[in-house]
Formats: structure tokens, C-alpha cells, sequence
């Protein structure tokens, strides 16, 4: 019997479960498998772990169908699971402070899972104190809530659900890149103001036609982006760890730059889709800003602490940086008084992209797979890998640094 440590996010304030706007998931076998399978070659999955995913995802849906699972009622729908197999489920909410539940159940724990939506933060004193703790899942994407040197000293297993939620992210960013650009917040507001000034709502407003955007990583959710801009005709650049193949560049027009700091000055928009780890921490900083042009647009779905809070308001100030938006913060949840929540313009969302309910069929079906290969002492695809055994392993080696 294993104890399962699940650190989720509160119910819906209405209550659990919510009233569902529709009965149906449309199922994204097709699209979804055919665009993990036309990735660039080094972050392709194989052909088996798509099927294989696309199998336990349609199963997933059959049984748990469209429900919001990610909050603590929802327990991830392992309930039923584990109390057929014998394990004990521990379904906690609150994670900050010395004294949370989290700490309270985390020594017992065998394995421990969190969504990066509601990050608990598995800290090297944590890790400590975690003596029977085997292997950390992350229902989701980004296992930077985790200390992964001391997970990886522990010799403590990080996985997460790689790819998973990959097209989920890359929507809400052409989404805030759209609502940026042509000034849609500002207007709807007016609208709904009872306000009818023309004026008012164009005076800010572009078309993304002919724009250059700037993709600062290019993995999985980055060339997604890439992929989705083009099609609104935008002049697309981007900078990576790995340059990508030249039929890629080809074929998406890409022009690629050495370094963030060396694509700045010739965008219009720069997007994120890097991962944080201690090299990348407060990447976009003031000397960062000082390279952009007047007016840019900045979005950053990836991670909050990639930015530099205070650089990026007086960037803002400036009028270096048009608009922001992005839906990630630093810590999560945010203060209240967190200044990017009421920087004029800005689209800023809670951490929401990942976690549709689309997305959580799927990362969820995944988590639900990785673990019971775990309990079982069956292998788990090596792609999902962030940490293994002593060092960074499959998705963790090939993006992140300890
Ligand atoms: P990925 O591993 O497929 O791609 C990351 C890419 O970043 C890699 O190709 C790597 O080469 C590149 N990279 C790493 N360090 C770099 C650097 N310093 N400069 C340039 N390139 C660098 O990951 P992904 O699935 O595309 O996700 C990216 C990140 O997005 C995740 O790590 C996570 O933090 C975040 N994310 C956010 C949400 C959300 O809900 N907002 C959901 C999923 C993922």
C-alpha cells in the first residue's frame, strides 16, 4: 500500500461540481496526435508513446468524461482507484507556511503529485523531511516547484506529463497576443461600460498582420506558437538552446538569433516558452528591457520568476513594453497587491492555460498512467522523465540545468 500525497487547487467558489456548459469533451485523438507526431525531431515523441497515450486518453474520457478533476474535490479522479488497489489518497489544498498540510502529510508520503496551477513548493528542506518519498509527479508541465538537485541528491524520481497540454498553452498565447495588439481588453470594457467611443478603443488597436514575433524557446509550446502565428501572417523569429532543423526553419520561415538579448531589438512581440531552472531565473531583467523597442508586447505563459517583477513594471512605465500579459506568477498564488495584476493594459489571467478541461483529460489520463507504472515497477516513458536517479533524465536533460 502506497500513500499519495495530492497537493490540488480549491474548489470552484460556487461549490463542486460546477454547472458544465457542455456535456462533451471533443476528443483531440486526431489533431492533438498528429501535431505531437510533426514536431521537430528531438522533442518528437514516438509514434508508440502517442497511440499509447491516445488509447488511455479515450478510455479516461469514457469513464471520468468532462469534469473538472484539478481541484481538490475532483482528487484528480484517483479515488476510486485507489481505494480498489489499497492505497491511501491524501487530498490537501493548503501548501505554504511551516505549519500547511502539506507539510503535515508530506513525511509519510510515498509519492507526491501537484499541478504547476497550484505549485507546492518541494524545497530541499522539504526533501529532507520526506524520508519515504520515491518519485514526485507533476500533473501537468514545468517541475520547477521542485528542487530538482536535491530531488536528484535524494535520488527522488521527478516525471511530469510531457506534451500534454503543450496546444492548450500555445492557444492562450495567441489569444493574449491577439487581445493585446488589437486592444481588446480596454475595448470590451468600454462596451460593457455603456460607452460608445470609437476613438477610445482604436487609439491603441493594430493588426498582428506583418508583426514580428519573438519566440524565446522553441520546444514543444514554442514551436506550437510558431506554428499558430504564422498563420496570421507575422514575420516569426526565435532563439532556443537547440537550434532547430533547417527544413524547420524552412518550412515556418524562422530566423534565428544567438540569444533573447540579440532577438529584442528587432521584435514587435516576444513570447516565452523557456523553462525556469537557476540559469533562467529573472532572465527578462532591466538590461533585457533596455534592448526592446518602444511599444513592445511581452507575453510569458512559461514561468513567473523567468521575469523580473520591478524590471518589467518600469519597463511598462516606460513604454518600452506596450502591454503584458501571461498567466504566470511568482509565488502562486499572487499577493493581492502584486503589482502585475493592475499594470494599466496589462491581460494577465490567473494560472489557467495549462488547466482547461480539455488539457486536464489529458495530463490527468497521463499522471494516472505514470503512476500506477510506479506502484507497479513498470518502466515510465522515458520523455516524461525531469529528474532520474541521480540527474536530470529524457525531457529534463534536454531542457532544463541543475
Ligand atoms: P519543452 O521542454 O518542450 O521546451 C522547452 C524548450 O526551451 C527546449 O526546447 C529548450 O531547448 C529551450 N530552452 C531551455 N532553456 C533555454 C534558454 N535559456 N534559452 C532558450 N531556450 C531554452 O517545454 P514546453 O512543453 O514547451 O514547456 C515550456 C515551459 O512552459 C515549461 O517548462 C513550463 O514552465 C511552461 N508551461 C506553462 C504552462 C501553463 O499552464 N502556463 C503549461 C505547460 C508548460
Amino acid at each position: 500500500m502506497a500513500k499519495i500525497l495530492c497537493v490540488l487547487y480549491p474548489d470552484p467558489q460556487a461549490g463542486y461540481p460546477p454547472k458544465y456548459i457542455r456535456d462533451l469533451q471533443p476528443s483531440l485523438k486526431g489533431p492533438y496526435a498528429e501535431e505531437l507526431l510533426s514536431l521537430p525531431e528531438k522533442i518528437r515523441p514516438s509514434e508508440a508513446v502517442v497511440k499509447h497515450e491516445n488509447e488511455i486518453y479515450e478510455a479516461f474520457l469514457k469513464e471520468q468524461k468532462n469534469q473538472l478533476l484539478g481541484c481538490v474535490s475532483g482528487k484528480l479522479g484517483l479515488e476510486k482507484w485507489c481505494k480498489d488497489n489499497g492505497h491511501e489518497l491524501i487530498v490537501v489544498s493548503d501548501k505554504d507556511g511551516k505549519d500547511s498540510d502539506f507539510d503535515k502529510y508530506l513525511p509519510e508520503a510515498d509519492v507526491f503529485i501537484t499541478q504547476p496551477f497550484w505549485p507546492a513548493y518541494l524545497t530541499k528542506e522539504r526533501i529532507q523531511k520526506a524520508k519515504n518519498l520515491k518519485i514526485a509527479i507533476t500533473a501537468g508541465i514545468g517541475s520547477d516547484h521542485v528542487d530538482l538537485k536535491a530531488a536528484a541528491e535524494a535520488g527522488i524520481s521527478v516525471v511530469e506529463a510531457t506534451g500534454s497540454n503543450s496546444i492548450s498553452v500555445a492557444e492562450h498565447i495567441v489569444m493574449m497576443a491577439l487581445s493585446l495588439v488589437r486592444n481588446y481588453l480596454p475595448a470590451h470594457a468600454l462596451a460593457r461600460n455603456g460607452v460608445w467611443n470609437i476613438a477610445d478603443c482604436v487609439s491603441r488597436s493594430y493588426d498582428l498582420a506583418n508583426m514580428r514575433f519573438g519566440a524565446v524557446g522553441s520546444g514543444r509550446i514554442g514551436y506550437a506558437v510558431l506554428k499558430r502565428m504564422k498563420a496570421f501572417g507575422c514575420e516569426l523569429h526565435y532563439t532556443q538552446r537547440h537550434r532547430l532543423p533547417e527544413a524547420v526553419e524552412k518550412e515556418l520561415g524562422l530566423t534565428f538569433h544567438k540569444t533573447p538579448e540579440e532577438m529584442a531589438p528587432h521584435m514587435d512581440i516576444i513570447s516565452a516558452h523557456i523553462p525556469l531552472y537557476p540559469q533562467t531565473r529573472n532572465l527578462f531583467n532591466e538590461a533585457f528591457f533596455a534592448k526592446v523597442n518602444h511599444g513592445t508586447y511581452f507575453i510569458n505563459c512559461a514561468r513567473g520568476e523567468l521575469v523580473d517583477m520591478d524590471a518589467l513594471k518600469k519597463a511598462q512605465e516606460e513604454g518600452k513594453i506596450a502591454a503584458y500579459a501571461g498567466d504566470v506568477w511568482f509565488p502562486q498564488p499572487a499577493p493581492a497587491d502584486h503589482p502585475w495584476r493592475t499594470m494599466p493594459f496589462n491581460g494577465m489571467t490567473p494560472h489557467m492555460s495549462g488547466t482547461s478541461l480539455s488539457a486536464q483529460a489529458r495530463y490527468i489520463s497521463i499522471t494516472h498512467e505514470m503512476l500506477k507504472n510506479f506502484l507497479a515497477g513498470k518502466p515510465i516513458p522515458e520523455d516524461y522523465y525531469i529528474v532520474k536517479g541521480d540527474q536530470l533524465s529524457g525531457t529534463g536533460a534536454q531542457s532544463y540545468k541543475l
